[in-house]
Parts: C-alpha cells; sequence; structure tokens
C-alpha cells in the first residue's frame, strides 16, 4: 500500500481528552475538530449485539454498580457480555476511574458534567453518515475487534460479525472510509483468509510485544495493510543526545505497512517529552508516520495543517 500523503488524525475513542471515551457526543466533537478517523472499540452484549465500548467489563466507566447490584461475576467484575443491550441502554457513561475509584485523567471532563449512554455500532455509524451528510466532509471509521478468543469462548464470533455489519454498512459508503484493527494476529489472519474483505487491516502491537522483526512484520504484510504499534516501541525516552527512536517505524515502511501509532495524550506525555508539540514533530516530521492515535484530535490536527500542508 502506498504511504499516504498526509498523516492521519485518529480520533481515539473520539475526544475523549475532553468528553468521555466512547459517546457519541465525543465522536461529534473529533469530527468538528477535523478528526479524519473516529475509533471504535467493540464488543458484544448477551444478546449478541455489537456495541462501542473500551472494556470487556463495565465498572470502569459506567454507573452499573448502583443500577445492577448483585450482576458482577466471581471476580467482581460486570461483563458487557452478561447483559443484554436494553440493560446496557439504561447505564451512564462517565469519566474513567481506576480499580480504586480516583479519576485516570483527573482534568477532563467530570462527572457531574452530564449523562451519556453506550451507542451499538451500527448506531453509532448512523450518526457518523449523519454528520457526513450534513456537512459534506468525509471522515472514516476505525473499528477494533476486542478480545476476539475471549468472545469466541463466550459464544459469539465477534469478527466475523463486525465485517458482516461493516460490509453492509460503513463499506458501502465511498464517503466512510474503513480500517479494522485487532491485537489479535491469528483473528486478522483467518478473517482475511475466511472472509478476503475489501478494507484493509491494522495489526495493532502492544507494548509488551517488543519491538516486532523485520520477518514478524513481513508476515504482517502478509495480511494487513498497516500496524498500529504502542508508541513506546518507537519512542525510547531521551538521553542527554536527544530523543531515542526505535527503526521500527522505517522497517515498517520497507515491508509495505503503513504506520498508525498510540496514544498521543497532551496530559500524559512520556518521559524526556516536554510538550505535546515536541512529541508530535517527533512522530510525525521526524519519524514519518503515517497517521496516530490521539485522545485530542484538534491539537494534531492544528499542527499537521500548520507544518504538513497538504
Ligand atoms: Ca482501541
Amino acid at each position: 500500500m502506498a504511504v499516504a500523503a498526509r498523516p492521519l488524525v485518529i480520533a481515539h475513542r473520539g475526544a475523549c481528552g475532553y468528553l468521555p471515551e466512547h459517546t457519541l457526543v465525543a465522536k461529534a466533537l473529533a469530527f468538528g475538530q477535523g478528526a479524519d478517523y473516529l475509533e471504535q472499540d467493540v464488543v458484544a452484549t448477551r444478546d449478541g449485539e455489537l456495541v462501542v465500548f473500551h472494556d470487556l467489563t463495565l465498572d470502569e466507566v459506567t454507573d452499573v454498580a448502583t443500577r445492577f447490584p448483585g450482576r458482577q461475576r466471581a471476580d467482581g467484575h460486570f461483563y458487557c457480555r452478561d447483559f443484554d443491550l436494553g440493560e446496557l441502554k439504561t447505564l451512564g457513561v462517565g469519566p474513567r476511574r481506576r480499580s480504586g475509584g480516583e479519576l485516570q485523567h483527573p482534568g477532563r471532563f467530570p462527572e457531574s458534567g452530564g449523562r451519556f449512554g453506550i451507542p451499538t455500532l451500527a448506531e453509532e455509524i448512523r450518526f457518523i453518515r449523519g454528520l457526513i451528510q450534513a456537512s459534506g466532509r468525509v471522515v472514516g471509521i476505525y473499528p477494533e475487534i476486542k478480545d476476539p478468543a475471549w468472545h469466541r469462548a463466550a459464544g459469539i464470533d465477534l469478527g466475523a460479525q463486525m465485517l458482516q455489519l461493516l460490509e453492509s454498512t460503513a463499506c458501502a459508503d465511498p464517503r466512510m472510509p474503513v480500517f479494522l484493527q485487532c491485537f489479535d494476529p491469528a483473528e486478522l489472519q483467518r478473517l482475511r483468509r475466511e472472509f478476503n474483505p475489501q478494507l484493509p487491516f491494522v495489526q495493532l502491537i502492544g507494548s509488551d510485544h517488543g519491538q516486532p522483526s523485520e520477518r514478524e512484520l513481513e508476515t504482517i504484510a502478509g495480511y494487513a495493510q498497516a500496524i498500529g504499534p504502542s508508541l513506546k516501541l518507537v519512542y525510547r525516552g531521551r538521553t542527554g543526545k536527544g530523543a531515542v527512536t526505535t527503526t521500527l517505524v522505517d522497517d515498517a515502511h520497507r515491508a509495505g505497512l503503513l504506520v498508525h501509532p498510540y496514544t498521543f495524550r497532551s496530559d500524559d506525555l512520556p518521559s524526556g517529552v516536554a510538550n505535546f508539540d515536541e512529541l508530535l514533530d517527533l512522530f510525525l516530521r521526524q519519524l514519518g508516520v503515517d497517521g496516530l492515535f490521539t485522545d485530542f484530535p484538534d491539537m494534531a490536527r492544528v499542527f499537521i495543517d500548520r507544518h504538513l500542508p497538504a
């Protein structure tokens, strides 16, 4: 795949630096801020509906514990897969909390700011289509298959269901390009083998994976068009001589893969980085990534428009 002319701004869970993650308002804000793609994490409900939600469990961003006391599993967690869509629709979504109860990002949108709900993937696609129709602007979607092996063990083929929905909705609309992402290489390989859809796949790579070898990247290039590595696999920190970076971006480009690292947060910078623009400059101008996942799509948009004009 040819390297995109301009790097893509991928709104990580929407503009979640400003509004609760994966709510439709966070997606609308990201759209208004000029994101090129809006991300969806997708999990399944008990009745087999696909919802846009980051975790397998509901604990950290909803009021499930007060609304459905006693519905947790033995491990103490409330699982999406244990609730019907109608039940999930009664939950309020708020800021993300750690298991101890404290806010993960204290400076962000507060609990008191409003009550928001969980959208289904189909609802969100309709919503984004509405934005495209009303504005005339193209925006892509970037759904992630969450824990496909876990879902299969829980009785649902999440990847195949998502593909089916995407192919009958977003993929039929040239104004809504799609990247399909997943951490599980076996799942992406299976979907490529069994369905061979038109849409590009993105192999996510976590920071615990270690830097992929050239051979691994060649394998990935056999079924995917891009990698989505943790930015920690690219940026290692700073010494007196400057930023320490790996060869991953160049290696992936040589293998014919686009590179869309995650996650760029102005309120949670990696060590040794003085400010957000410095981080964007390193990845976008010096390393030449093809896009990035950010909680703050407005800042990435401004940077790209200023420094990497069309
Ligand atoms: Ca994700």
